[in-house]
């Protein structure tokens, strides 16, 4: 069974369609991304799984509750970390995490996330004298404390200097290996690419796909290209036969292949056939940007 499963959501503000039609479904033990530019509808559907607004229409579950039902229900087994954390500013973090406990029936211990999310030194400081990074990780705590089996983080590091994302980064990863399920909502690319196992990419409230990153890419259809340098003799021919390969060039020692698909695996498994060693592999591939340019005709959102 899917752990949060969106089946056709359609939400709408007064005349603005803020989601047109979203279906995916998380699967346990996953981070799985929604990805899309500022306005495509992301934190409407997270909101809506959150049970925080109600869908016009559509079905959503998450770990079997039906969050505009069993909100109570819901609050003990998903965490979430939204936008905007609404904390007051004098509470210091341990406050903070204390209160948040008492809303649970299996809170986490405080010393306990206050240690996991760097923010022990920090336990007696008020919430308007933390960093952005340490808001952040205090939101992220706060998405813990109540021991969720799934966790929805929504633009986790957007407004963070790129240490305090790729601590954030870290962070993430070090709750789904504690088997907490990920929905993770991001504009950006790189985030998705580096952390989501799977992806949901939307644009104007509707999904164009749902993918790994690395699948994403290859729908993009761009060109890959691969140079190496065989460590035996190679007859180009072999490679032009791969289905994958769409041409072959020679510089000196170094051989430049492009293709598509599975491109890398293909060569790759040519070679170890032929025990031939790829001496300086260099390899350029499609990223989630030219997905999402391909897949969505526009230009990259972040
Ligand atoms: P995202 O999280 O992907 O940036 P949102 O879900 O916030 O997208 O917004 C989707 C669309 O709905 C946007 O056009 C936005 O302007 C509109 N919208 C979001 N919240 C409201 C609201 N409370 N009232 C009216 N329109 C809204």
């Amino acid at each position: 069974m899917a752990v949060i499963e969106v089946a056709n959501l359609h939400k709408r503000y007064g005349g603005t369609v803020a989601v047109d039609d979203v279906s995916f479904a998380v699967e346990e033990g996953e981070i799985f991304g929604v990805l899309g530019p500022n306005g495509a509808g992301k934190t409407t559907t997270v909101e809506c799984l959150s049970g925080l607004r109600h869908a016009d229409r559509g079905r959503l579950t998450v770990l079997g509750h039906d969050p505009a039902t069993e909100r109570d229900a819901l609050r003990q087994v998903l965490g979430v970390q939204l936008q905007e954390s609404g904390l007051p500013d004098n509470l210091t973090v341990r406050e903070a995490l204390a209160l948040f406990a008492s809303f649970y029936e299996r809170p986490a211990g405080t010393a306990e996330l206050m240690d996991r999310l760097g923010l022990a030194a920090k336990a007696g400081c008020r919430y308007r004298k933390l960093s952005g990074g340490q808001k952040q990780r205090l939101a992220i705590a706060l998405a813990l404390i109540g021991s969720p089996r799934a966790v929805i983080l929504d633009e986790l590091t957007t407004g963070l200097d790129p240490h305090a994302r790729r601590t954030s980064w870290d962070l993430v990863e070090q709750i789904r290996d504690a088997g907490v399920t990920v929905l993770l909502v991001t504009h950006f690319m790189e985030e998705a690419e580096r952390l989501c196992d799977r992806v949901a990419l939307i644009d104007s409230g509707r999904v164009v796909a749902v993918d790994t990153p690395a699948g994403l890419a290859r729908r993009a259809g761009q060109t890959q290209r691969m140079a190496f340098r065989p460590s035996e003799p190679l007859d180009e021919e072999l490679l032009r036969a791969l289905p994958e390969v769409t041409g072959v060039t020679r510089h000196g020692s170094r051989l430049e292949v492009t293709g598509t698909g599975n491109l890398v695996q293909a060569v790759t498994s040519l070679l170890a056939r032929r025990h031939v060693i790829a001496a300086d592999l260099r390899v350029e591939q499609a990223t989630l940007d030219d997905a999402f340019i391909a897949l969505t005709g526009r230009g990259r959102p972040a």
